[in-house]
């Protein structure tokens, strides 16, 4: 008996190394039923700090996974001077580009797209391509923003209006209207307007894959089952297959694991604030202080300041850690701390023995990680969805504390030092850690091959390929 031809898949990754590592973990989930997958990437660099790792690095350390790299989009008129609008344009004006890839290649199966990409739906659909959303941040993002957009069809106030009012959208806990992302918070703008569109069109896709599981999040995930988020528009079916963690390259091992296997079982507390989280430098100096009062042991990534606090995409130099941190702090704790410039294999150290804690910005991928880790989380959001996730860790998933100041000008050093040892120290800091055990438990239980994230992978590969 002939066996079945080889089904293709072509992703398309949004920008941003928050976005591009998940997909590469997805397309690797499909290498391994067989599928033959290529991801398109946009032209544009898909990092910002220095040490983020690029589009070429990621594709080095991912030999088994095949890029295809978009053309530049036809230079138009008036590009937007917001990088973030600007990197939607790309990414829409780059559809072409993709339907020209999906003609080249035999029978494509399906199209799996970042939400940031949600427009090419349209595209697939005139092909006969079953398009899928990939939502590389939580189901509780997903829910609140549908849960948004059915709000605003039912009201004219913007979000910057309502302060701290408490927003209550099915499926997730309460959150202030303050606590929602500052590009959602005026209607008007730019950003809202195509964001809302992008959600529109995924609501018109075969399915959305979520990489999450559902023990953490099983309220969000019932609540788009039941289409309670958006009434009267029927939400496509979600598969919670995640969560798909990378690892990077094995072979090179980065100093900082070296100091880590010196320390002591879960002592100590990491730092470490995305691919593009950067703080002042009068920031940078309590966070030291803080850790130095604390005590404890400590890994640390610092970048630089930025010139522009606004754009987060800005290339940012190597940190000069003599000039930004406090007058002899290095030497004070060269004992028990360890500073890294820029980025440090963060995954890795998650699950490193010696991590008893992580002060994160509360993206989805570190939140994760951290998580299934089983790494209590010491929240301090500083941009997009991030304070979204903050309350979701802490009112739901009840994984860690919330940082106090995160939403002011400065964090003091004595918060950074109490929160450390709250979670360090105490009673409550041990609840913590047997919460997070769990956490991690359940994390490794939905990836085993008959746990919940694969099987709901194996459902959705089942109508894929009955579907065509
Ligand atoms: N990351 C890393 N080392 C660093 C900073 C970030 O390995 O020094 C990785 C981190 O493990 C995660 C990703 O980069 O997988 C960041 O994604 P996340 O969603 O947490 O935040 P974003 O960068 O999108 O804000």
């Amino acid at each position: 008996k002939p066996s079945r031809s080889v089904d293709v898949v072509v992703l398309y990754a949004g920008m941003g190394v928050g976005h591009l590592l998940p997909m590469v973990e997805l397309a690797k989930l499909f290498l391994s039923r067989r599928f033959d997958v290529t991801i398109a990437v946009p032209a544009t660099p898909g990092s910002a700090a220095t040490g983020s790792p690029t589009i070429a690095g990621i594709a080095a350390s991912n030999p088994s996974v095949t890029f295809h790299h978009l053309p530049p989009p036809p230079s138009y008129a008036d590009p937007d001077p917001n990088p973030l609008l600007l990197m939607l344009d790309v990414l829409r004006l780059s559809v072409p580009s993709l339907v020209s890839l999906l003609g080249s290649l035999p029978s494509v199966s399906a199209l799996v797209l970042d939400i940031f990409c949600a427009e090419a739906v349209n595209a697939a659909a005139a092909l006969h391509v079953p398009a899928y959303i990939y939502f590389t941040s939580s189901a509780n993002t997903f829910a609140t923003s549908l849960g948004l957009m059915y709000h605003d069809s039912t009201t004219t106030a913007s979000l910057k209006d309502m302060g701290k009012a408490v927003l209550r959208f099915p499926g997730v806990p309460p959150v202030r209207a303050s606590d929602m992302p500052s590009t959602l918070q005026d209607r008007e703008s730019r950003f809202y307007k195509a964001r809302t569109k992008l959600y529109a069109c995924a609501m018109e896709s075969s399915g959305v894959l979520l990489n999450t599981y559902e023990w953490i999040e099983a309220r969000a995930v019932g609540a788009l089952r039941e289409g309670a988020c958006f009434p009267g528009r029927p939400t496509p079916p979600v598969y919670c297959v995640g969560p798909l963690v990378g690892s990077g390259k094995e072979e090179e091992r980065h100093a900082c694991l070296a100091w880590m296997d010196s320390q002591p079982a879960r002592s100590v507390v990491f730092l470490c604030f995305g691919s593009m989280g950067s703080f002042s430098a009068a920031q940078l100096k309590e966070i030291a202080r803080g850790l130095e009062r604390s005590g404890h042991r400590f890994l640390w990534v610092v970048r630089s300041p930025r010139q522009d606090p606004t754009n987060l995409l800005e290339r940012l130099p190597e940190p000069d850690l003599a000039a930004l941190l406090p007058e002899g702090f290095m030497e004070r704790t060269a004992d028990r701390g360890m500073v890294v410039k820029s980025w440090a294999p963060q995954a890795k150290v998650l699950r490193h023995a010696a991590t008893g804690a992580f002060v994160t910005h509360c993206g989805w991928n570190s939140t994760l990680e951290g998580v299934a880790s089983g790494v209590p989380l010491l929240c301090w959001p500083l941009y997009a969805e991030q304070w979204l996730n903050k309350v979701l860790i802490v009112e739901e998933m009840k994984a860690g504390v919330v940082i106090d100041g995160y939403d002011e000008e400065l964090v003091r050093a004595e918060e950074v030092e109490a929160k450390v040892r709250l979670v360090m120290e105490s009673d409550a800091g041990e609840k913590l850690r047997e919460r997070l055990a769990m956490a991690k438990a359940k994390a490794v239980e939905a990836l085993a091959e008959h746990g919940p994230s694969r099987v709901a992978f194996n459902e959705f590969l089942d109508r894929l390929v009955n579907s065509e």
